[in-house]
């Protein structure tokens, strides 16, 4: 694209509300520092497959530029990306590092950097030096490219300057976790729906957020005024004067429905049914919000997002204690679920990542902890010494096996019993409850609910695997996947197993903390609802306008419906076009 002037609007899907204003800052044409460290014999295959994997992601990124460009008759850049897809197949690209990950025994991205700088030497020794610097201008870019498709863990955010909007084919959850108040005014990415993890994390941090731009066209572009507008899924560049003046007082009027953030903590339906609401912790800056909003109780701790600036795997006990330390000290008792590390899927770490065809229904979470239970174990004795300071309670991910379940627990169990005997104390035994994000759980929610203490529905995650659709995948955003009647089906039956058991069950997932969804939820009996800390005071303002019989009754109609349409109507909302 070249340098513009005139104004630009283009859509996208809305992932975070909110208007954000300030300059232009993509992110893939930075520099990357990268990690460097030594890998065991047996991790020098899953560096090759994250290697193999990177070029295949890079290669299939640079073919549809190339088509795109080809559409657009751009051909004098079709022809830089052609190079760029040729030099993927250069054998020092492909063979010569793998064979040297093998041999120097360092992770991918550290001999990858080795290997690029030994090609830009050879090439300054031996081409003319115009021509030379051509090629190392193609082998930078598509390091970057290969690098980025590695996700290593970066500093990008460190030369970041204030007002600024960021931008990337992809927000991982480290960088949205790492964005600061005041320098990232607003997320744009090409990739990233409503209810993947840096979506969470943007709401929660209230950083308005568009997915689904094509940032491959905004290469070129400088440090340009942009708007986010995340209410609305759009972006605007170099927004016009008059522009730029509506978009301020458009938000100050979403400013002045802004409600009031003190409220009782629990509250009751206009027929005095009471409902309690908690709020999800996503970050360490969440814990000053607490008492702010007269929060009393933490439904969610996603303990992944914690640490995501650190190696899982070298993860030590005490420096977790002391992080859980300081949640506990800082909810000034509140009641606190934590969960334990979900990874995968979309939550990448960097040193164990294999090569997984589908990684959202790969070694993720449970399954994932269950395989290093090193890992495992650190962090469940961690949380245990924690406890001895607080009031808190453990949640499994991805449970989808009552045996898998089983052998959690007795883990636990056995985890619990080494740290009464490091602490020499009795060290009570904490409740561990179940996230319920798929389906085969929620269908066999009627036995989990005799040896589990408590459920959490996880409806990101339990709509993406009951309905075949990626959570990340922004095409799928516009169907109210709550509304499709085998989601509040699953819902209800998990519901009625919690009650006949008598043990809570709470809904956790964004759900949880979208207006449209609450009333049906209530009428489905959710009696708890965890939301993303911003949202906490309008989830409760609708609650108290709710009436529960009615909102059964519409819940009881709902689950006979045959579509989402249906589901739809009841709820007067617009109904989705195929
Ligand atoms: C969910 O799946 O709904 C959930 C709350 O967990 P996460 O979003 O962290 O996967
Ligand atoms: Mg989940």
């Amino acid at each position: 694209m070249k340098k513009l002037k005139e104004e630009i609007h283009l859509e996208g899907i809305p992932v975070s509300e909110g208007i954000g204003v300030g300059s232009f800052f993509l992110f893939k044409g930075k520099e990357i520092t990268v990690p460097e460290f030594a890998i065991t014999s047996t991790q020098v295959s899953i560096e090759i497959a994250r290697y193999r994997r990177a070029l295949l992601s890079s290669r299939e990124e640079l073919e549809s530029l190339h088509s795109y460009l080809k559409d657009e008759g751009s051909s004098e850049v079709c022809r830089i990306v052609d190079t760029h897809i040729q030099m993927l197949q250069d054998p020092i690209i492909s063979q010569s590092i793998e064979e040297k990950i093998a041999h120097m025994r360092q992770n991918t991205e550290s001999v990858f950097m080795y290997v690029m700088d030994e090609y830009k030497r050879l090439f300054r020794k031996k081409m003319n030096p115009d021509v030379a610097e051509d090629r190392l201008l193609d082998i930078k870019d598509l390091s970057h490219r290969i690098l980025r498709h590695l996700n290593p863990i970066t500093s990008a955010q460190k030369d970041i300057l204030p007002h600024s909007i960021f931008a990337d084919y992809e927000i991982i959850p480290t960088k949205a976790a790492e964005a600061k108040k005041g320098f990232v005014e607003g997320f744009i990415s090409k990739i990233g729906g409503e209810m993947s993890h840096s979506g969470v994390i943007a709401r929660a941090k209230e950083i308005p957020f568009v997915s689904g731009i094509n940032i491959s066209l905004l290469d070129d572009l400088g440090r340009e005024n942009v708007i986010v507008d995340g209410y609305n899924g759009i972006v605007i560049i170099n927004p016009s004067k008059s522009t730029m003046e509506k978009y301020y007082k458009s938000s100050s009027t979403h400013a002045k429905s802004i409600l009031p953030v003190f409220s009782p903590s629990d509250i009751t339906t206009k027929d005095d049914v009471l409902v309690k609401v908690s709020a999800n912790f996503d970050s360490m800056d969440d814990l000053e919000k607490l008492s702010e909003y007269n929060i009393n109780s933490i439904g969610l701790i996603r303990t992944e997002f914690l640490f995501l600036q650190e190696a899982v795997t070298t993860l030590s006990m005490q420096f977790q204690i002391e992080r859980y330390e300081e949640i506990i000290q800082g909810a000034k008792g509140a009641l606190l679920t934590f969960r334990l590390f979900d990874i995968g899927s979309d939550k990448k770490i960097i040193e164990m990542e294999e090569l997984e065809p589908n990684p959202a229904l790969g070694c993720r979470s449970i399954r994932f902890l269950l395989k290093y239970p090193k890992i495992f174990k650190t962090q469940v004795k961690a949380l245990y010494h924690a406890s001895l300071k607080g009031n808190i309670q453990l949640l499994l991910p991805l449970i989808t096996d009552y045996d898998e379940f089983l052998t959690a627990v007795s883990f636990i169990e056995m985890c619990r019993k080494e740290v009464e005997r490091e602490v020499d104390e009795n060290v009570p035994k904490l409740k561990i409850g179940c996230m319920v994000e798929v389906p085969s759980f929620a269908l066999l929610a009627d036995h989990f609910a005799k040896v589990c203490d408590f459920f959490s529905i996880g409806t990101n995650d339990l709509m993406q695997y009951t309905l075949a659709m990626d959570r990340i995948c922004p095409e799928c955003e516009s169907v109210f996947r709550l509304y499709h009647p085998s989601i509040v089906r699953l819902i209800k039956n998990v519901v009625e197993a919690a009650n006949k058991e008598g043990i809570e069950v709470s809904i956790c997932g964004e759900a949880a903390s979208c207006e449209k969804y609450t009333k049906l939820l209530v009428g489905l009996g959710i009696r708890h609802f965890s939301c993303s800390i911003r949202y906490v005071p309008l989830i409760r303002e609708v609650l108290s306008k709710i009436d529960s019989n009615n909102a059964r009754e519409i819940a009881n109609q709902a689950l006979k419906a045959a579509s989402i349409n249906e589901v739809s109507e009841l709820m007067n909302e617009e109904k989705i076009k195929y």
